[in-house]
């Protein structure tokens, strides 16, 4: 006998299910999208324990009637789409009708609908896929679904899921990103029963992303000019020349109407701003870009978040002309990072380079420490003597008849890093308490994120608390880092440590990640150090450390010019 059997219909749903919801957030963004494609104004979320336990989205949409009530339930059953060939002009968000079978196979599922000029409403419940109940009742228009206890059928799935606090972030990171793409509509979000978000329309990307983000954040920004390129036409806001952060959180790509990651927006963008931003960095950006159906197939990801476009190479120069568009008008930010010295020197006052030249002079050397390092940095015995610093980053050495660069940001970031590593094995890293408090705006998201992970920002030497539903009082922040201003300290080290940390616990290894994140972050702004004294004991702390050649991330700290090298450059 044959060993194929069709799947039945639940386990079917089941197997989509794995493609579809992942995760609470999965669930949410199938159910979101759903009430926009019903044409809703308003739509709240609410969830309980990270959507584990319950999520509940209502809207004022179309609503259904009986009979789409029920079928809307069957695999693949869908409004949206009704041949094939539809599937080349979709401009609905769904249309594949896997959604609500999936999750009501994972689930216990309540939907209950009605339409605006129905008489009365409908109520279905599906437990785990299977019916149990249909019945008439009375409904404001509409719908309303409830999923509890995802994935309580399938323990396997249940194992992947994170810890509560995760999962919440990730559930207002969605719908954050349904709330940019549909400035429109009315959002409201309940986190266990309080209010986290409330969100009035507004036909504004600009004020949505302030009610999101902040003022702040907002000032960050340059519109794009409205730009049409063969048929792609393109709007939004991107950061201004140099601004840049770690993670890619504050990239939005929209390709019409549905969030995307692809690199064929990413990488035109990041190459824009080539030369303005430190590697690593990336500019945040919001963009929309506008073209016809069938120039872009969405139907190659279950959960649509990646597409194939007709014509990448025309998509790159949309991306490319937008953001140069933007940049032209704009003048760097304000708020000067102090990221941005790397991209435009000249932001440093002029004297600097002057001053330099001072310490050039010969006679100053006398003051040399008399520490012989030759011990441990091998060939470079006996002491190199300091030449002068190049520009705002580099001090140089003679050390016999080669030449050696230390760069000092690297520099600094190594020899933090083991300072903050041993404090850490002890206890956390020093911070410095304000005189004043300062509140910062926060989306719900990041303040989700570090809610909880406040005892691994403590050992970073944050401390922070979350302080109403959209800001974050800061009371103290890392010791060496007092020199950027808060607002940085504490965006820059949230992306940092959610990159490179899983779980809030400190274990070693989560220890080490976070020495990194905060020497990265201590580093940025290193001054070059005044006189010939500083210089050297710049470069004695840094051959003091254990691993003195580069960071923890791997870039050099020092670059050495051997006489054979510097005589082959100059050989004919
Ligand atoms: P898809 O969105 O791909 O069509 P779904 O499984 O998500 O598939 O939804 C199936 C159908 O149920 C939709 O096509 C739509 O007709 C109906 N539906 C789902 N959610 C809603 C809602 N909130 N309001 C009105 N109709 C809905
Ligand atoms: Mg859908």
């Amino acid at each position: 006998m044959g060993q194929i059997r069709l799947l039945s219909d639940i386990l079917a749903s089941q197997v989509a299910a794995g493609e579809v919801v992942e995760r609470p957030a999965s669930v949410v963004k199938e159910l979101v999208e759903n009430s926009i494609d019903a044409g809703a104004h308003r739509i709240t979320v609410e969830f309980h324990q990270g959507g584990t336990r319950l999520i509940r989205v209502t809207d004022d949409g179309s609503g259904m009637d009986r009979s789409d009530a029920m079928l809307c339930l069957e695999r693949h059953a869908t409004s949206k789409i009704r041949q094939s060939a539809d599937l080349m002009k979709i401009n609905t968000l769904g249309f594949r009708g896997e959604a609500l079978p999936s999750i009501a196979s994972v689930s216990r599922f309540r939907l209950s609908t009605r339409q605006r000029e129905g008489e009365s409403g409908t109520s279905v419940e599906v437990n785990g896929g299977k019916l149990v109940d249909v019945k008439e009742s009375g409904e404001a228009p509409g719908t309303r679904i409830e999923v509890s206890d995802l994935f309580f059928n399938v323990p396997a799935r249940r194992k992947f899921l994170r810890g509560e606090q995760t999962e919440a972030a990730n559930l207002l990171r969605q719908i954050e990103i349904l709330a940019v793409a549909h400035p429109e509509i009315a959002f409201t979000c309940l986190r266990d029963g309080r209010e986290v978000l409330r969100l009035a329309p507004t036909e504004d990307l600009a004020v949505r992303l302030r009610d999101l983000h902040g003022e702040e954040f907002l000032q960050k920004l340059v519109p794009v000019p409205p730009l049409d390129l063969e048929g792609i036409n393109v709007y939004g806001w991107i950061a201004r020349p140099g601004e840049g952060r770690t993670s890619r959180n504050l990239q939005m790509f929209f390709v019409n109407g549905r969030m995307i990651q692809s690199p064929i927006l990413s990488l035109p963008l990041r190459e824009a701003s080539d030369g303005m931003l430190a590697k690593g960095l990336h500019p945040p950006a919001v963009l929309f870009f506008g073209m016809e159906p069938g120039a872009v197939d969405c139907n190659v990801h279950p959960a649509k978040r990646e597409v194939r476009f007709r014509d990448p190479g025309l998509l790159r120069s949309v991306v490319l002309r937008a953001a140069r568009a933007a940049w032209e008008t704009a003048s760097p930010s304000p708020s000067v990072s102090v990221e941005n010295i790397y991209w435009k020197p000249s932001v440093l006052p002029q004297q600097r380079e002057f001053a330099n030249v001072e310490i050039h002079s010969s006679a100053r050397i006398e003051e040399t420490p008399a520490h012989p390092i030759s011990n441990t940095l091998g060939s470079l015995a006996p002491i190199p003597r300091f030449i002068g610093a190049l520009g705002t980053r580099y001090l140089l050495f003679e050390d016999q008849e080669s030449l050696l660069l230390v760069e000092i940001r690297a520099a600094r970031e190594r020899q933090l890093y083991e300072r903050f590593c041993a404090c850490l094995g002890t206890g956390e890293i020093e911070s410095q308490r304000l005189l004043i408090p300062e509140v910062l705006e926060m989306s719900p998201g990041e303040l989700a994120w570090i809610d909880a992970h406040c005892s691994l920002l403590h050992a970073a030497g944050l401390v922070a608390e979350p302080f109403g539903a959209n800001s974050l009082k800061v009371d103290a922040i890392p010791a060496d880092a007092a020199h950027l201003p808060v607002s940085q300290i504490v965006s820059t080290l949230v992306d940092y440590l959610r990159e490179s940390s899983e779980s809030p616990s400190l274990d070693s290894a989560a220890k080490e990640s976070l020495a990194a994140s905060v020497s990265r972050l201590a580093a940025v702004g290193a001054r070059l150090p005044e006189g010939a004294v500083a210089a050297h004991m710049l470069l004695e702390q840094l051959l003091a450390c254990d691993l003195p050649y580069a960071t923890p991330g791997g870039r050099p700290t020092m670059s050495q010019i051997s006489p054979g090298e510097l005589s082959r450059r100059f050989s004919a």
